[in-house]
């Protein structure tokens, strides 16, 4: 039978989604009087968009993100020193194509997370890699790996993806060993791979960041070579979400000093 051979031709291909709809495509075809191309075009189109949706499902897994979030849902107006055009720049995707970097700087709550998450599903809907680690977890990843003999194969697999985003530089001091380290993979990336990277820090403080003049300046120099900085000056968003929710309600502190002055 015709349907047995088609199926098992499929399974040989791996075209799941052809085996799933090619009999739906090919009634509506009969019906409709669609030529064998376009039936053979629409078929193969059908597998090409269902491929990349599980590739797209499966890379955001992998990318081990803390949320999903986009840039349609940030807040331009709210924070007016995330420069949108700017954003607008990275999101066409020319700095992963690049393999050039990016950095986040800016208090806790001013979105710098949120703008890192939503380039990297950006990237990921485009058919890009992407992994997303804190300097916390990088730390430790990088102390374990020492102690058990594996740093160099762990190195190795922090070069495999697109973007590697490395959240919260800045909150967690390292020793030189571990400073020494970071500086290996910004370097195996150099031109190679991107870096999207978020700290509370200013450069001036990368050497109290990883303890060391030396090192932060060979850091600073890999990663800004190609790079774009945004540089977030402004208030949490935090904070107004909960003023919005009544938790720093000022109208009332007012009527009290009203009532004094009364
Ligand atoms: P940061 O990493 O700078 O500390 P986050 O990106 O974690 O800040 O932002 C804190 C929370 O506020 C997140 O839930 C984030 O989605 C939200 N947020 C921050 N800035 C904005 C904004 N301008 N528009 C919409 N949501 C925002
Ligand atoms: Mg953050």
């Amino acid at each position: 039978m015709i349907t047995q051979t088609l199926k098992e031709a499929f399974e040989v291909l791996n075209l799941p989604h052809m085996a799933a709809v090619y009999d739906h495509h090919a009634e509506e075809a009969s019906r409709d009087s669609i030529s064998y191309l376009e039936f053979l075009d629409k078929l193969l189109w059908a597998e090409i968009e269902a491929k990349k949706a599980r590739a797209t499902s499966t890379n955001l897994k992998l990318a081990k993100l803390p949320y999903v979030k986009t840039l349609d849902s940030f807040d331009f107006e709210f924070q007016p020193s995330a420069n949108q055009r700017k954003v607008n720049e990275l999101k066409t995707l020319a700095f992963v194509e690049r393999s050039e970097n990016v950095v986040f700087l800016g208090p806790p709550g001013v979105g710098k997370t949120h703008l890192a998450v939503g380039l990297a599903v950006e990237a990921i809907r485009n058919g890009h890699t992407a992994y997303f680690l804190s300097a916390h977890e990088l730390i430790s990843m990088i102390r374990e790996n020492i102690e058990s003999g594996r740093i160099h194969r762990k190195l190795k697999a922090l070069n495999k993806p697109g973007i590697l985003i490395i959240d919260e530089v800045g909150y967690a001091a390292m020793e030189d060993e571990v400073a020494n380290y970071f500086f290996q993979i910004v370097s195996n990336r150099y031109e190679k791979g991107s870096i999207i990277l978020t700290s509370n820090k200013s450069y001036g403080s990368w050497g109290d960041v990883f303890g060391n003049n030396v090192v932060a300046t060979a850091i600073l120099d890999r990663l800004l070579h190609h790079s774009t900085t945004i540089n977030i000056k402004g208030d949490s968003y935090r904070i107004k979400e909960k003023k919005k929710a009544g938790f720093y309600d000022v109208s009332r502190y007012e009527t009290d000093s009203n009532d004094l002055n009364g």
